[in-house]
């Protein structure tokens, strides 16, 4: 009886988003240029070995810029903020260095452009997360937020002639395309935004599941359960023919009767993963007869953001 065929399908692009590399760099020049310790209000990204890396080197996450010394150095995470939270750390005199995602604030501009025109804004996101708090908080009076298809039955504007949709970054493509037709069901007049708000990496990463998702038997999603993006991937795999697919903050999640029976196992990561926790998982595969790895690559990927402005060095 001939043996089955063990394979590894690697999602590319998978793993650090422009803005993650971005924002983590910030954290790591802070270190070097002001010392230890240096602040960070929430969690810079959504990862967990991130998060404890930078610890480790002296960062100090908080709630709040109430929790900093006044004159402290404090860094805003990739997922942004409200202008109330900028001004709180003026006011105590704190050093702010924003490492909110370019994508995310022009999302921001959006927002703040059309409430200005006083229209009313239906911003498609998840309750509760840092960047659609961030969102409404430009617009508060003008921002409902519509979290998923079934939420639009219930949305209540002031006059349908004068709505636009905007969105969280990190969403499910195809949830979001679902989710704006049942809005224009109710309101054929709604604006779209001026160019995706759904990121490119976020997009990349979802095109690129579902291609090893056709043909897997499990995926292994690397990313930690407060990642919206990676939580997406695993939704999406499902959806896209994944037998399973699963999400593991590191190789020590990998449960091994997850693999029984499995021939061949899809393996991709969220937008805050660094790259060696998607080695250990491989390596964890190998040992379990998953050697076999082969890279499928949906989209090239080069996009690079500039350090946040504060960080620039000077010419
Ligand atoms: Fe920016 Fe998208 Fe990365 Fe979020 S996932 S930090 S929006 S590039």
């Amino acid at each position: 009886m001939s043996e089955t065929h063990r394979r590894v399908l690697l999602a590319k692009p998978r793993g650090y988003c422009a803005g993650v590399d971005r924002a983590v760099q910030a954290v790591e020049i802070a270190l070097t240029r002001f010392g230890a310790p240096v602040y960070v209000r929430k969690q810079i990204v959504h990862n967990t070995h991130v998060v404890n890396e930078l610890e480790k080197r002296g960062a100090v996450f908080v709630e709040d810029t109430e929790e900093v010394p006044e004159g402290g150095v404090i860094l805003f995470s990739a997922h942004g903020i409200a202008p109330e939270v900028r001004k709180a750390a003026e006011e105590r005199g704190l050093r702010a260095i924003d490492a909110t995602c370019p994508l995310v604030t022009k999302v921001h501009n959006e927002a703040r452009r059309f409430a200005a025109g006083d229209y009313d804004i239906l911003l498609i996101g998840h309750e509760g997360h840092e960047e659609v708090i961030g969102t409404t908080g430009e617009a508060p009076d003008r921002v409902t937020l519509v979290d998923g298809p079934e939420s639009a039955a219930g949305v209540e504007v002031r006059d349908p002639a004068k709505v636009v949709w905007l969105s969280q970054t990190t969403l499910s493509v195809d949830e979001t395309v679902q989710t704006v037709g049942a809005l224009r069901e109710r309101f054929p007049q709604l604006i779209d935004p001026p160019s995706d708000d759904i990121c490119y990496a976020t997009q990349n990463r979802q095109a690129a599941v579902k291609v090893i998702a056709r043909d897997a038997d499990v995926v292994i999603v690397v990313g930690s359960p407060n990642s919206s993006n990676s939580v997406r991937l695993v939704e999406v795999a499902k959806e896209a023919g994944a037998g399973a697919a699963y999400l593991v903050d590191d190789a020590g999640e990998v449960d091994d009767r997850w693999l029984e029976g499995a021939a061949t196992v899809g393996v991709t990561s969220g937008a805050s993963v660094p790259e060696e926790l998607v080695a250990g998982v491989l390596g964890k595969l190998a040992a379990l007869g998953f050697e076999d790895v082969e890279e499928v690559e949906a989209v090239k990927e080069r996009m690079v953001f500039q350090l946040p402005r504060e960080l620039r060095s000077p010419r």
